[in-house]
């Protein structure tokens, strides 16, 4: 058995958690007086690659998806879902493969990777919504395709980022909901009554919602109003500090309380020192002192996110829109229960013993130990 102590992240009251086979099997008031918070681990929905090794490049190898999964352990997350973007048919199937067959061999990364999100290739074809994704591999939703997709990857297709302005998507969202993946609208310049057809055939979620869209929108009705009003729908928000502006994130906090979910959607330049590095897609980039990637040559265009998941647990409660208590909720169990009716790490008997434990050193959660499935996954170094 294994115990854990610290404060609980929500009441602030010490609290031991004894864990058995993985498993929290009792969580009791205790006399702990140290400094550790304990909350449930994070859960990144959105994550493309860390520190140099990227899930999209061509001769991925089992070693980048462990590689992977050890380093974000050491940033506090316990359950990932490695991001496939578009590419070609041939290079989405050996990504998925690969992941695959990384999980098959490995039992702690198996329970790591909570499932695959595929990004794409059912997107807009537009400028500004396509974000970064290459046009000439863009296409309708095909289903034959999807499930030879989803059969190399041994099911584990979890999340489908697709736009439903393609002819056909409302039937390819039906199937993919009754297969038991969560599709999220993304990259998208649908009309009103599409994103309304879309979540009535089960559509479920928004991906970095206010990112990959036009520079200008007419002001009303646009998809990014539609989504926000959407009750069902719950809306992922790349909270880096550089992605939505202050006030952006405020007002989709504000009108989905309970349905905000935070994702990193890092690149592989996340987690590396400041300095210039050449992207597969994006041409030469610049990752600043302040944690920016960006376009050398337009400054102005973002490169996608250099940050961690807990970064963003970081930036959002530092500029005061909500509580640590929410914000690490929001990375954590909800995007497990936006998946599904019950998050399986809630810090509770019977559940996954998937923890963190930190400490709030000015103004930062300085993370002490990350705990998956009842075992140490990473020890700060004393
Ligand atoms: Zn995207």
């Amino acid at each position: 058995m294994e115990v854990y102590e610290g404060y609980d992240y929500k009441t602030k009251e010490p609290i031991k958690i004894e864990v058995e086979n993985g498993e929290i099997v009792s969580v009791e008031k205790s006399s702990y007086n140290g400094s550790c918070f304990i909350a449930p681990g994070l859960v990144d929905l959105q994550i493309n690659g860390y520190k140099g090794f990227n899930f999209n490049r061509k001769e991925l190898k089992e070693s980048d998806v462990i590689a992977v999964t050890h380093l974000i352990w050491e940033q506090g997350v316990t359950t990932y879902f490695p991001t496939i973007v578009t590419n070609s048919d041939e290079n989405i199937l050996a990504s998925l493969e690969v992941i695959a067959t990384t999980c098959e061999n490995n039992r702690t990364i198996n329970k790591s990777i909570g499932g695959i999100h595929l990004e794409g290739p059912f997107l807009s074809e537009e400028d500004g919504p396509r974000g970064a994704h290459p046009l000439k591999y863009i296409k309708a939703p095909d289903w034959k395709l999807f499930c030879k997709w989803q059969e190399a990857a041994g099911g584990r297709i979890r999340i489908i980022t697709l736009t439903p302005e393609w002819p056909g998507s409302i039937d390819f969202i039906k199937r993919c909901v009754r297969s038991g993946v969560t599709v999220s609208i993304g990259h998208t310049s649908a009309n009103s009554e599409q994103i309304q057809e879309a979540i009535d055939a089960g559509a479920s979620m928004s991906t970095h919602l206010g990112n990959a869209a036009h520079l200008l929108l007419p002001r009303h009705p646009n998809y990014i109003w539609d989504q926000l009003a959407a009750d069902d729908l719950w809306s992922t928000i790349i909270a880096d500090g550089f992605h939505l502006p202050q006030s952006v994130l405020k007002v989709f906090l504000k009108v989905k309380p309970e349905k905000c979910l935070l994702v990193s959607d890092a690149t592989n330049f996340a987690g590396l020192e400041p300095g210039s590095y050449t992207s597969h897609i994006g041409g030469e980039v610049e990752l600043n002192e302040a944690g920016r990637l960006y376009i050398r040559d337009n400054p102005k265009l973002l490169a996608g996110s250099a940050q961690s998941l807990l970064w963003c647990v970081n930036h959002l409660v530092n500029s005061g829109i909500t509580s640590l208590e929410n914000a690490l909720e929001m990375a954590s169990v909800k995007p497990m229960e936006a998946l599904s009716v019950t998050a399986p790490n809630r810090i509770e008997k019977g559940k996954s013993a998937d923890l963190i434990l930190f400490e709030r050193k000015d103004k930062e959660i300085k993370l002490v130990q990350t705990i998956k499935s009842g075992r140490p996954v990473f020890s700060k170094e004393q």
